[in-house]
């Protein structure tokens, strides 16, 4: 345990405490991606400095999503992969758990009947995996899931680059179901937790920000899966407007800086959770889980 004025840290539980909420780093276990779909334009010569590789060329990430418990409340940002592919897929995306995700919250001391809130950053197959269960039954029943309007109409209709990153049977559940709650755009959900529509990476990709008075956490979703992608100009091959990435990005990242926030990865097996620091006019994500 170590400790720090506005928020301690247990490495070996991935929980940190600060302001009176406890936030665990969850995981839906592991998978793999080929390393030049997640680096985009950044040469292999370069991101092969920083990441592990297998003989496919695959990076070996994770599936990090972030409960956050407080003020009567218990929230789930993301939701990882589930257990809804069949062998072909596991073995194409390189699936291992040793955990899944319900089993990392029950770690946490939480049921799925305990979820107040859901909040994808987006429904990619990789973040939707548990909005509902084999049965079509919403994982968390007593849960309202907060989906940005735009990302929601995508993932009924996808375009067709991306008909294989949005899966019906991921979701299919919320269709006019009351437990769904469309935003538009940048909202307050409540008075600890807001979302900031930061689209590039899908038409409606939203990160999730907790503010708790002492110290701010933000699940940032694919604008920084990998913890290097907190480069400013550093893109994701999936990402269906990369500029718009960059143009988010920036400021955010400045905000981000400057406020002191705790930064959650989205897919980063080692830096599940750090805080930024500048070395030589560049954004790094010094581990803190
Ligand atoms: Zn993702």
């Amino acid at each position: 345990m170590t400790e720090s004025p506005s928020f301690t840290v247990n490495k070996s539980r991935l929980h940190i405490t600060a302001g009176g909420f406890d936030f665990y780093l969850v995981r839906d276990g592991y998978y793999r991606l080929d390393g030049g779909s997640m680096y985009g334009m950044v040469p292999k010569a370069i991101w092969e400095t920083i990441e592990k590789y297998d003989e496919k060329n695959r990076l070996y990430m994770g599936m990090n999503c972030l409960l956050a418990a407080g003020r009567g409340k218990v929230y789930l940002a993301d939701t990882g992969i589930g257990d809804k592919f069949d062998e072909k897929r596991k073995a194409i995306y390189g699936i291992e758990k040793e955990k899944n995700l319900l089993e990392e919250i029950a770690d946490a001391g939480f049921k799925p009947e305990d979820i107040t809130d859901v909040i994808p950053t987006h429904l990619h197959f990789d973040h939707a995996g548990w909005i509902q269960d084999n049965e079509g039954k919403l994982t968390f029943p007593n849960a309202v899931y907060h989906v940005q309007k735009t990302e929601w109409e995508e993932a009924l209709n996808p375009h067709p680059r991306f008909k294989d990153s949005y899966l019906m049977n991921f979701y299919s559940a919320l269709k006019d179901s009351p437990a769904l709650h469309l935003l538009d755009g940048d909202e307050v959900i409540d008075n600890t937790v807001r979302v900031k529509l930061t689209a590039g990476h899908s038409k409606g990709h939203q990160i999730v920000i907790f503010e708790t008075g002492e110290k701010t956490v933000a699940h940032f979703g694919d604008i920084a899966a990998l913890a290097s992608q907190v480069r400013t100009n550093w893109t994701c091959g999936f990402d269906r407007f990369p500029e718009e990435t960059v143009t988010v990005k920036t400021p955010l990242l400045e905000e981000a800086f400057e406020g002191g926030w705790i930064v959650v990865t989205a897919h980063d097996r080692t830096i599940h959770a750090g805080q930024l620091e500048k070395v030589r006019g560049n954004f790094h994500l010094k581990k803190l889980i």
